[in-house]
């Protein structure tokens, strides 16, 4: 096997960047951003050029894997050229997986575009079938479009999973209605535990927080439950539904620690490259991108900073207060 290109400190190879493209979304979710959210002057974002050199440095020093998110991906102007740029890595072999997360409500309008730049999966996220529950959620968003986006992604040729939040008092009442409606359409599954991001109330926060602990529990009272010995190098577990096959996930930051495994890092899109989930140290590619116009000093900043990537995170909601929260938003890093 080739040596990788990128390992951290602790021989751990990094082969997957998850890049936000914007930090503006059409939705407000209310654990994910404020209703009157400042967001970034547009001249500090990346262009659309400076992504796909970015994006491209990384993947000749071995990422093999990347996932667009934000803010909402699709509402940031022409990303859907960028998508056909990053086509070309996979056209070479260079990548093998280029993905989005999405809110779906702008999927109707580019599900296949996307197939079209080579993007087989989708993350679509969405925490209620109720359109009254779900206008709530999201302040902003209306179900029936993202509905409609599902579809157009499933029509599209689109394997799509659907990551739902699990808020306690919000969607305790549809794990059920959730997990046989994805079954229905062939969808995956995953349930996201709420996590301690930006400052947006710690009470809050508390009082929403579901432990997927009783989540799990609660679908075993109608399924059985097989642990499936997966691991894609991030804070997911899944377990199978014998009774249907289905696969469930379950994202669960806080009580279970994945750290050991980690083969990612993150970028905003202003070029800060955040290496720990969990920690707020970041490196500025930026600057050594817009220094020259070739690689040498954007690569030296790459490694630097995989270098110096923390060993692990300390989120814990189980001591007063929370202990180990970061105050960037979830839509600055995109999750
Ligand atoms: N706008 C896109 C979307 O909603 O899918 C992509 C960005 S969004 C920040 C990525 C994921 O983070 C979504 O699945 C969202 O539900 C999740 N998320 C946002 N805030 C969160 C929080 N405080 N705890 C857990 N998940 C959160
Ligand atoms: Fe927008 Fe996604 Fe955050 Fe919701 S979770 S406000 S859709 S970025």
């Amino acid at each position: 096997m080739e040596t990788p290109k990128l390992l951290d400190p602790f021989a751990r190879p990094v082969t997957y960047l998850r890049l936000s493209v914007t930090d503006r979304c059409d939705f407000r979710c209310t654990y994910c951003m404020a209703e009157n959210m400042t967001f970034l002057p547009k001249k500090d974002l990346l262009t659309l050029e400076e992504l796909d050199r970015i994006c491209t440095a990384f993947i000749g020093l071995g990422v093999r894997k990347l996932r667009i998110t934000g803010g909402e991906p699709l509402v940031r102007k022409g990303i859907m050229g960028f998508f056909e740029g990053m086509g070309r890595h996979l056209d070479s072999g260079a990548l093998d997986e280029l993905t989005l997360t999405t809110n779906g409500s702008q999927l109707h309008r580019f599900a296949s575009d996307l197939y079209a730049a080579g993007v087989r999966r989708v993350n679509i996220s969405l925490d209620t079938l109720n359109e009254d529950k779900f206008a709530d959620i999201t302040r902003w968003g209306r179900l029936p479009q993202v509905l409609k986006g599902i579809d157009a992604a499933l029509d599209a040729g689109l394997k799509v999973k659907i990551n739902a939040v699990a808020l306690k008092g919000f969607n305790e009442d549809e794990v059920f209605d959730l997990t046989s409606w994805c079954a229905d359409k062939g969808m995956d599954l995953t349930f996201i535990e709420v996590m301690p991001m930006g400052d947006m109330g710690t009470e809050n926060r508390i009082d929403q927080y579901w432990p997927l602990t009783e989540l799990s529990d609660k679908l075993a009272t109608r399924f059985t439950l097989s642990e499936l010995d997966e691991s894609t190098g991030g804070p997911a577990r899944y377990v199978r539904l014998e009774e249907t096959g289905q696969k469930i996930g379950f994202i669960t930051p806080l009580t279970h620690n994945f750290c050991e495994s980690c083969n990612r890092v993150r970028m905003s899109c202003t070029g800060q490259l955040y290496t720990c989930l969990g920690h707020d140290g970041m490196s500025d590619l930026r600057a050594p991108l817009r220094a020259s116009d070739d690689d040498a000093a954007l690569t030296e900043a790459i490694h630097a900073a995989i270098a110096r990537k923390p060993k692990g995170h300390d989120f814990d909601y189980s001591r007063q207060g929370i202990q180990g929260q970061t105050i960037r938003h979830m839509n600055h890093t995109g999750g």
